[in-house]
Order: C-alpha cells, then sequence, then structure tokens
C-alpha cells in the first residue's frame, strides 16, 4: 500500500521532516486556472526532501483554454522539477469558473477541455493523470477519453470508488505528523509513480522523463534534457565541447538541439535511444538526417578525437552503415563504462571553470532555491529553531507569511481596542498619526540633513515630510 497526500496554499506544515516515512508521494497544487494565484508550490522542495515523490497538480478553470492552463502548468513543473508523479489535472466545481456534470452540454465541455489539456502534457513529455471525485468520474467516464496512459485518482470519502481508479484520496479530514490541521489522504495500491517497462534500443529504461533533467551545456546558453546520471553527463560533457571545439550550438536560441523525446511504443519496432535522454542531435538543420558530408575534414578529425576521449561510449551517427545521421551522438555502453569515461575527461565540467569554482555557483544556487535532490543539500539552520534547517526561499516564504499574518493581527487588534474605547479605528489612526509628526518628523528631518549636508536642508525636510506622510498612511486600518 503507498501511502500519499496533497497540498495547496492552505495547508500549513510546520515540520516537513516530521512527515518523512508517512509519505510515499505527495501532489501539491502549482498552478491555478485562475492566472497568478497564489497557490502552494513552496511544499514541493521541503516535501522532495523529507522523501516523498513529488508531483503537482492544475486546478483548472473554465475561463481561460485548455492549452494556456496546461502551458503554465508544464512550466510550473519544470521550475519546481514536481516530475517524480504524473501532472495531474483537477477538474471540479469552484466558487469561480468551475466545472460542471449535470448537463449534456456541461458535461461534452468538460470532456473536450480533458482531452485538449492532456493532449498538451503529451507534447511537452509529462505523464499524465486526472483527479475527479466519483461523480465526476460517472458523468466523464475518462477512462473512455483515449488518453494513453492517463492515470485515474478518484475521490470519495465514505468508500472505495467503484470507478477505474489507481489512486484513491479517502479523506479530506486527514492527520498528519508535522502538519496543521487537516489534510486530503490518497492511497494506491501499487507503486505508480514506477514506469519502466520501455527500454530503449541500448538497453537504457525509456520513456519516464523523471529519469532525465533539462541540463546546461557547458560553456553556452543552451539547456537538453538528457538522462540522470553518468550517461547523460558524458553527453552534456560532448556537448560543450563539441560547441568548443566543432561549431557552435548556441545559435541565437534556434532550438536545434534535441535530447530526450519521449517516444511510442509500437509493436517490435525498438525505441530510439532519444526516448531514454541517452542520445543527442547537436544542430539538426545542418545536419539533416540522410545527409554526408555535413562537416569539414578539421570538423570529423575533431570529432573522432572526442569519441576517443570518450572510451568508445559514445556512437555517432554518421558512422551508422545504413543511412547515415550526421546531427546524431548516442550512448552505447553501460553506465559503469559512462563513468569511467567522464572521470577520464575531467567530471564533465566546464573548461572555463574550475571544479571548486563550478561547485561553489551550484551551493550558492541550491541555498536559494534547495532544488538538489533529498538529503544532500541541508540548507541553514533556523535561529529559532536549530534543529530545523531552511533554504533563502523557504525563508523568505516564511517571512512573507508570517507579515502577512502580523498585519492582519494588527487591524483585528487597533479594531477591538477601538470598539472598546467607544471610538472609531479611524479615531485611533489619527492619534498615531499625529503622534508620530510630533515625536518622529524632527528626528527624521535630522537623519535626512545629516544624509544630504545642511546645503540641502529643505530638501531634506520635503523627504522627511514625504516619508512622514507614508508611514501615517501604512498606519490606515484597511479591514476593520
Ligand atoms: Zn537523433
Amino acid at each position: 500500500m503507498a501511502r500519499g497526500a496533497d497540498f495547496s496554499r492552505w495547508n500549513e506544515v510546520d515540520d516537513y521532516e516530521a512527515t518523512a516515512g508517512a509519505l510515499d508521494f505527495a501532489w501539491v497544487k502549482v498552478s491555478d486556472g485562475i492566472s497568478g494565484r497564489n497557490v502552494g508550490p513552496w511544499h514541493v522542495a521541503p516535501l522532495r526532501r523529507a522523501g516523498a515523490r513529488t508531483g503537482g497538480y492544475h486546478f483548472a478553470r473554465t475561463h481561460r483554454t485548455p492549452e494556456v492552463q496546461a502551458r503554465e502548468f508544464v512550466a510550473e513543473l519544470e521550475r519546481l522539477d514536481a516530475l517524480e508523479l504524473p501532472g495531474a489535472l483537477d477538474l471540479e466545481e469552484a466558487a469561480e469558473h468551475g466545472f460542471r456534470v449535470d448537463t449534456a452540454a456541461s458535461r461534452a465541455f468538460a470532456r473536450d477541455f480533458g482531452i485538449r489539456f492532456l493532449r498538451v502534457l503529451s507534447e511537452c513529455r509529462v505523464r499524465r493523470a486526472l483527479y475527479v471525485n466519483e461523480y465526476f468520474a460517472t458523468q466523464l467516464r475518462p477512462w473512455e477519453w483515449g488518453v494513453p496512459g492517463l492515470l485515474l485518482w478518484v475521490a470519495n470519502y465514505s468508500r472505495r470508488p467503484s470507478v477505474p481508479h489507481t489512486v484513491w484520496q479517502r479523506s479530506k479530514t486527514g492527520r498528519l505528523p508535522g502538519v496543521v490541521g487537516d489534510v486530503d489522504l490518497n492511497e494506491s495500491t501499487t507503486d505508480f509513480w514506477r514506469i519502466t517497462v520501455a527500454v530503449s534500443q541500448n538497453g537504457y529504461t525509456a520513456n519516464d522523463i523523471t529519469f532525465t533533467e533539462n541540463t546546461l551545456i557547458p560553456g553556452t546558453e543552451r539547456k537538453i534534457r538528457l538522462r540522470k546520471g553518468p550517461a547523460g553527463e558524458l553527453l552534456r560533457w560532448f556537448a560543450g565541447r563539441f560547441d568548443a571545439l566543432v561549431e557552435t550550438i548556441d545559435n541565437d536560441g534556434e532550438l536545434d538541439d534535441w535530447g530526450y523525446a519521449e517516444r511510442p511504443i509500437r509493436g517490435g519496432t525498438e525505441l530510439s535511444n532519444h526516448a531514454s535522454g541517452t542520445a543527442i542531435d547537436l544542430n539538426a538543420p545542418e545536419h539533416p538526417l540522410g545527409a554526408v558530408g555535413t562537416f569539414t575534414a578539421a570538423q570529423v578529425r575533431t570529432i573522432r578525437s572526442l569519441l576517443d576521449q570518450a572510451q568508445g561510449c559514445i556512437r555517432w551517427g554518421g558512422d551508422y552503415v545504413g543511412r547515415k545521421d550526421e546531427m546524431h551522438f548516442e550512448i552505447v555502453k553501460n553506465e559503469a563504462a559512462c563513468e569511467k569515461a567522464l572521470a577520464a575527461v575531467g567530471g564533465g565540467g566546464d573548461e572555463d571553470m574550475q571544479a571548486d569554482e563550478r561547485a561553489a555557483l551550484f551551493d550558492i544556487r541550491e541555498q536559494m532555491t534547495g532544488s538538489r535532490k533529498p538529503g544532500e543539500y541541508p540548507g541553514w539552520a533556523s535561529k529559532a529553531n536549530p534543529s530545523k534547517k531552511y533554504t533563502a526561499t523557504d525563508f523568505a516564504r516564511w517571512a512573507d507569511y508570517h507579515a502577512f499574518k502580523a498585519h492582519m493581527k494588527a487591524n483585528e487588534t487597533l479594531a477591538l481596542l477601538a470598539k472598546q474605547a467607544g471610538v472609531t479605528a479611524e479615531d485611533i489612526a489619527k492619534a498615531l498619526r499625529a503622534g508620530l509628526v510630533a515625536d518622529v518628523l524632527p528626528v527624521l528631518q535630522e537623519v535626512v540633513v545629516d544624509a544630504l549636508g545642511a546645503d540641502n536642508a529643505g530638501q531634506a525636510e520635503a523627504i522627511a515630510d514625504l516619508a512622514l506622510a507614508k508611514l501615517g498612511a501604512a498606519l490606515t486600518p484597511e479591514e476593520v
């Protein structure tokens, strides 16, 4: 039995590490059809660090096209690296722009929306899931939509759903260690996040984007999605050297360099090595499939020297016996061989940068975003609670959250005081503003004069007045 939960901005987690061991998987609301709404993606990295496989879901809305919403969703999944679970489309009723299934027209709309949204995920090579409650499922029958590999995640809070499903959302009032209040609980009888059946021509597991990462090629601004681990790292090294010594791949943002590409499995057909992230196409239009002699003799010599350095782990499509494919380079040995070759060429680092400089830069990025894999980056210890560690992003979100809470509390208190004193909140604010003018203005003017010099005293007073006006405005109660 696999246990999971789902999280949104409404879930407050005071100790992510406490969820370790209680969660095999976690879906986090990372986007909402209402553009720009803050939905909770900050849960992803800490849940992953606590050991849960993480994925994202999108709360769909009816008033914008499924294509636009799907692309926003995929961008968030990529940004957060929330791709260990299929990306889930959440179709449900809502106060604003929600879905309905009570008429033939509303059902047709929801079904069409779902199919179009999921098609974009497929084009972006993101695995697909659909979240609905059991009533929606019986009305929409998504298992008949013809969407290959669609994982169904169905809610029913009283009993196991009787419709097809892989994941069951069984409670919205569950409890979990480290989580404040109610949380949605899910379970599955399978380890559904593992999809390991497909294998590419060179023997690497295929058609699973979670084995890949979008990686920056050294010395360029070009990112190519390649397999994680030594095979992808070796191709990454090769692409960097190719760019430096053979020809640039960084040509004005033109997207002509390709790595991972999911391919459908047809009967008897071997999968391209692109389907496992172990093949790379460089400057495709200049070296089209089937063409020969697209590189100069000198360029070919350099390519051969690089292939030698890679100890035979990489094969060039220009050496194919049948139809040539000069843009194409692929891994033909196992990971142990790739690791050995990688060590021999210097670990795949950027030639312009020493290994320690690269590591330092990487560390800075990780301290900001915490996006490294579980356990590898601890973050900074909290001063308030030294047993907890946070990244800079965690701190910023925490500060933002508490600043908001403090603001609301201040308004509440002001209203309460006003009520008890039999005056209005505006009266109190006025009194505070008057106090500011009397006590703070002279000090403020002095400070500004000091800063600007006595010659600019007039200007300094104007600045101080302006600052004070802003302070006064900030004291005006908003929601009392
Ligand atoms: Zn290729």
